[in-house]
């Protein structure tokens, strides 16, 4: 029998009013971190035989930890590849978790993957991939770019003369730190080619024929990137398809932060060739306003990822018979039990429709513009390189790199911004900048001013 629990409404209330003023508020703090021991002095021990209860324990979140925290939506948070989820998709993650959706198997799950699965046609869609071409939501981009990883090994080790070696992939300097750790979690061998500019057909030919004859045996796929996260930079993803065909391997375009500028008409040229890769990482929690975490494996061919990823057992024979119920995700990916977090991104799809988005990542390229021409127009400001999608590196002429980290800790610790040093590759040398990442599309002209007159 259940009865009306007046604590638990009162804590559902509680916790509503909390996320409308979350996601209603226009000035938000950008928290600042205290040690843990610090936090353990002010909240105490919490997790008790008794329990603390839960309104002293949200009083606590609210007045002491929540501050801790630096909003990735922050207008003025520019640092990483930061993120803006719309409030619609963060109502639906809401429901998300109310639902309780085991989102391994459409027989238990099938009114959230059918949801996903719109969304996901969608980005397909993007990348004009042929069709077949289909994929799943992961947690995130290193998940995807593992899935698709494994899949293409599998599928090369399916020829018996290399099923055992070690297998080999090539990628450049600038592809994200994910693809090294998981080539080690797949226990691949890893090449990379020597530039964070835009690694090219030519660039990769050359590197292969440097390769012994039993590394060239081993070389089994090639990783691209479509948007660099250090510089929004645009591998020449055209002319490395053809050199992939030509020598039989497997092409994979991490676009996880750059995805979502397929959608934006000003861009998509640059993205010619993702339509001939084998598979592409897109995140919809960096570029397509998805709450953490959401990222996205696809796949030209399903079959050779169902090959590699799909889990025996005879507790989940049950779940399997994709003909008798429907499209199985966990058969996709690494993953077994999984959220639906693909569902937060369809609802606020289908809220807003897809012109918003086109309109949104829009205004993050526009940002990155304006920021390149007032950083041109002041006297103690130089662009390293030309802005790259939303990506924007720059020197203040005359700092040393403590200058920037010091610059960075001061606006984090008056709570006005977050903008981070990086690292540029001149040649030989690596000198260090400032970047910025714009993804928000509230972040606006003022805030980039005002950054920028902080670099005195
Ligand atoms: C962020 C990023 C990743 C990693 O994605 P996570 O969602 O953080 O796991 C991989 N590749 C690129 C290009 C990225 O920008």
């Amino acid at each position: 029998m259940h009865h009306i629990d007046i604590e638990l409404i009162e804590m559902t209330l509680d916790v509503m009013k909390y996320v409308i003023g979350r996601v209603s508020a226009t000035e938000h703090q950008i928290g600042k971190p205290k040690k843990a021991e610090e936090l353990k002095a002010i909240v105490g021990e919490t997790v008790t035989p008794k329990g603390v209860g839960g309104e002293y324990a949200f009083n606590l979140w609210k007045e002491h930890l929540a501050k801790t925290n630096v909003p990735v939506d922050h207008p003025r948070n520019l640092a990483f590849v930061p993120a803006s989820p719309t409030k619609a998709a963060i109502m639906f993650d809401l429901i998300t978790s109310a639902s309780s959706i085991h989102g391994a198997y459409w027989m238990e799950g099938a009114g959230g993957i059918f949801c996903e699965n719109e969304a996901m046609k969608w980005i397909v869609s993007l990348t004009g991939l042929p069709e077949g071409a289909f994929g799943v939501f992961t947690s995130g981009g290193t998940a995807a770019n593992l899935s698709a990883i494994v899949t293409a090994r599998e599928h090369w080790r399916e020829n018996p003369e290399f099923k055992r070696e070690k297998g080999l992939i090539i990628t450049s300097l600038g592809a994200h730190s994910s693809i090294k750790s998981m080539a080690k979690v797949a226990d691949v061998d890893i090449l990379l080619v020597d530039s964070e500019e835009h690694l090219t057909g030519d660039a990769l030919k050359e590197t292969i024929a440097t390769l012994t004859e039993h590394q060239r045996k081993c070389l089994f796929a090639v990783v691209a990137t479509g948007g660099t996260t250090n510089a929004g930079i645009i591998d020449n993803l055209d002319s490395i398809a053809e050199v992939c065909e030509a020598e039989n391997l497997w092409f994979h375009v991490d676009a996880a932060y750059g995805g979502g500028a397929l959608v934006a008409d000003s861009v998509r040229h640059l993205f010619k060739g993702i339509e001939k890769a084998d598979s592409i990482t897109i995140d919809p929690h960096k570029w397509m306003f998805s709450p953490y975490d959401c990222g996205a494996v696809i796949y030209k061919n399903m079959e050779l990822a169902k090959n590699a990823h799909s889990q025996q057992g005879s507790y989940l024979e049950i779940f399997k018979d994709e003909g008798a119920h429907g499209f199985n995700p966990t058969d996709y990916q690494i993953q077994l039990t999984r959220r639906v977090r693909g569902l937060p991104l369809w609802f606020s799809l289908a809220t807003h429709g897809t012109d918003r988005y086109k309109e949104a990542v829009e205004r993050g390229l526009e940002l990155a513009q304006i920021a390149g021409r007032l950083i041109e127009a002041h006297p103690d400001l130089e662009l390293v390189r030309e802005p790259s999608l939303s990506c924007v590196l720059y020197r203040r002429i005359g700092w040393e790199p403590e200058d920037y980290t010091h610059w960075t800790y001061e606006n984090h610790d008056k709570g006005f911004a977050l903008v981070t040093p990086t690292k540029w590759k001149n040649g030989d040398t690596y000198e260090t900048c400032s970047r910025f990442c714009f993804i928000n599309p509230d972040t606006t002209e003022k805030d980039i001013k005002l950054i920028l007159e902080t670099m005195v």
